[in-house]
């Protein structure tokens, strides 16, 4: 791709919000910086503010989403939270919508990051192109990636996209990766992707890929939904119910036969 590093501290980026104090996205207390923007359109998701890369409002004008921001601007706001990091051992976590909808504005936030010192976490689904996630990569101490379904019609159906280039990207990652946790992330959505036959699939494939640290299992939940409706959105799954701890339980005992496996 050919950034250089440590420079474009003017670069804009379109930001959802930057969120303080979190202990769910990485080690320690995190500075999450949400982007906005995502190519997916997954029937569960409780960020429908983050799909569109530019500031929205909602239906009655009273709430607005995102701001653009330079990369200096969002590491002014990262900055603050150094005491939390050295204490806790947490950093900067730079999550979605899907940070590479906006690949080069996050690149410039973790390179800075790590030129400062600052411990470094993305979130994404990994789809995207390898030549922009690679420099991504290597400013990252750790990436939790989504792994949403193993199979690729039903990928489409319920993500609005394939899961070829995704599944690609995770075994490249798992293979060049050197250094870095990578953390590859269920979301267990009841009916959709919780069968026997998607968990061992999900669990024969990480197996076989040792570069993979362990795989986390998130229940579903409801949240965001309020959010559709302001926005004159329809939430696409109004029957689902969040899995019992038993639940998410038994769905750990089996992928934990192939892969370390943490809910
Ligand atoms: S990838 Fe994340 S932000 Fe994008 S639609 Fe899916 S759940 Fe929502």
């Amino acid at each position: 791709m050919g950034y250089q590093s440590y420079e474009k501290m003017d670069l804009q980026g379109s930001v959802l919000r930057i969120e303080k104090s979190s202990i769910y996205d990485g080690d320690g207390l995190r500075t999450v910086v949400f982007l906005k923007g995502c190519p997916l359109r997954c029937r569960w998701c409780s960020t429908p503010e983050s799909h569109q890369k530019g500031i929205q409002t909602t239906l009655d004008g009273s709430i607005t989403y995102g701001a653009v921001m330079t990369v200096e601007e969002v590491m002014a706001e990262v900055r603050k939270d150094i005491p939390f990091y050295f204490h806790s051992g947490g950093g900067m976590t730079v999550s979605g919508g899907e940070i590479l909808a906006q690949p080069e504005f996050t690149y410039y936030l973790v390179s800075r990051a790590c030129w400062e010192g600052i411990d470094t976490c993305i979130e994404t689904s990994f789809y995207g192109e390898w030549s922009k996630i690679e420099p991504i990569l290597k400013n990252t101490n750790t990436a939790f990636v989504d792994l949403k379904l193993m199979d690729t019609k039903a990928h489409m159906k319920y993500t609005g996209v394939p899961n070829d280039i995704i599944l690609h990207n995770i075994r490249k990652a798992g293979a060049e990766k050197s250094g870095m946790k990578l953390i590859i992330r269920r979301p267990l959505i009841p009916g959709v992707n919780d069968s026997q036959t998607d968990l061992e699939q999900l669990g024969q494939f990480l197996m076989g890929l040792p570069g993979v640290d362990c795989l986390q299992l998130l229940p579903y939940h409801r949240l965001g939904t309020d959010t559709y409706r302001k926005l004159g959105l329809t939430y696409q799954l109004p029957d689902v119910k969040t899995p019992s701890k038993e639940y998410m339980e038994w769905c750990m005992s089996i992928t934990n036969k192939y892969i370390k496996t943490i809910i």
